[in-house]
């Protein structure tokens, strides 16, 4: 039945896509949907045409980081149709599904992945450049059957997020074993959180123990792209509270970083 499903989706998005990127993390909280809205916002400024999944299922931030909480997505003949940030930049996220933002999703993990298969293979997103898929945190059941279900489409890779601390790290290192095992590209690891820049005199104070060097030495080790830190930063909160772009204020020392993330994934 798994293979039944991957072929389904598969033949639904491998060619109606170009690009497949799946955004993960080891904990919640550390901005992979930060990242994932960042990413979606910037690819769609470029002017590609981008689709942004959102199969957090107990955690859906998308819809309120895009500036579209209250949306209400439509069932047509040819499946979900997502909502419309932009005319280029879909989003489609269980957010829209709840009658009211307050509401708790206590699922067992079976229905979570019967969503998930369902979001891959009925939302007509039409053709994309990018389709930017937030997961959940960790490596849990959602993970194994996303990964089975778009392994016939062809993904692109994974970026993954973190934070500076160790125990975030130790995270990482299983998302990228998960990721080997599952045969799924690292695009890279950023790491989020890194330091907090002092908007009076510049200098960057160490949040998180251990304070910096981690991640590199990390992907150093375990061989696979680092692709920058990320301050906390206070433009990138504002824009994500306010469902707006951090690129349009380029002032932003976390603009930067997430340029790389875009590159990685260009
Ligand atoms: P996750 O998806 O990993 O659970 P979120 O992306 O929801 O994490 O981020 C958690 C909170 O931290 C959000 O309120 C977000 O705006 C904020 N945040 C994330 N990254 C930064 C940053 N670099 N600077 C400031 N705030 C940030």
């Amino acid at each position: 039945q798994a293979e039944q499903d991957a072929a389904m989706i598969a033949s639904r998005i491998r060619h109606s896509v170009r690009h497949k990127i799946l955004v993960l993390s080891g904990k919640g909280g550390v901005g992979k949907s930060t990242v994932s809205a960042q990413l979606a916002l910037c690819l769609a400024a470029m002017g590609k045409q981008v689709g942004l999944l959102d199969v957090d299922v107990c955690g859906p931030s998308i819809p309120h980081m895009l500036g579209v909480p209250a949306e209400e997505v439509r069932m047509s003949n040819s499946g979900w149709s997502p909502v419309y940030v932009e005319e280029n930049l879909a989003v489609m996220s269980i957010g829209f599904m709840l009658p009211s933002r307050d509401n708790a999703i206590i699922w067992r993990g079976a229905r979570k992945t019967g969503l998930i298969k369902q979001f891959l293979r009925d939302v007509h997103w039409g053709e994309l450049d990018y389709l930017v898929i937030d997961s959940p945190p960790g490596t849990s059941d959602e993970h194994i059957s996303l990964v089975q279900m778009l392994n016939q489409s062809h993904i692109d890779g994974a970026i993954i997020v973190t934070t500076p601390q160790e125990v975030s790290l130790l995270d990482v290192r299983k998302e990228i074993n998960f990721c080997r095992k599952s045969d799924t590209r690292v695009l890279g690891v950023v790491e989020n959180m890194a330091g907090f820049v002092c908007q009076h005199c510049d200098n960057c104070t160490d949040i998180f123990f251990p304070s910096s060097g981690g991640a590199l030495q990390m992907c150093q080790q375990m061989n696979v792209p680092y692709l920058g830190k990320i301050p906390l930063d206070p433009a990138v909160s504002k824009a994500s509270e306010l469902g707006k772009s951090v690129f349009e204020q380029p002032k932003s020392l976390g603009v930067k970083a997430l340029r790389v993330v875009v590159e990685a994934v260009r």
